[in-house]
């Protein structure tokens, strides 16, 4: 079984794809060239910086990209609760081409990466207060 989507081989017994919530198919060939354009989820976060930091990056990659995001994404998903009038927490998505996943996969992954040792980096020029007595010179 196959994704139209990102085009990802599946063992026998799955039916939808993981990653883009689409139905699976026999052959790659039955999903034909106009499964090749739609759009794959590349990143689900509850950050604007790194959405932000992701399409500049994309951008510099040259790949196509789509951008939901917003305090009333549920509107698109379920329009039937258009009489919610509360704002939810936002969200932000990022979409590719299902042709361009592989080449957006690693970078979304570096930035996480250099997401996290710039965390990193943080946590030790600004170590938590020590409860000893010691003064530096
Ligand atoms: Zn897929």
């Amino acid at each position: 079984m196959f994704c139209p989507n990102c085009r990802e081989e599946y063992r026998e017994g799955f039916y939808r794809c993981g990653e883009c919530q689409v139905d699976l198919v026999h052959t790659l060939e039955a999903a034909g060239a106009a499964a090749e354009p739609a759009l794959a989820p590349l990143l689900e976060t509850q950050h604007p910086d790194l959405l932000h930091e992701l399409v500049d990056r994309l951008e510099a990659a040259e790949i196509p990209y789509a951008v939901q995001a917003g305090t009333g994404l549920s509107h698109l998903e379920r329009p039937t609760l258009l009489d919610q009038t509360r704002p939810e927490p936002w969200r932000g998505l990022v979409w590719v081409p299902g042709a361009c996943l592989e080449r957006a996969r690693p970078i979304l992954d570096e930035l996480r990466r250099s997401a996290q040792d710039s965390e990193r980096a943080r946590r030790r020029i600004h170590p938590p207060p020590s409860s000893g007595g010691e003064v530096p010179e």
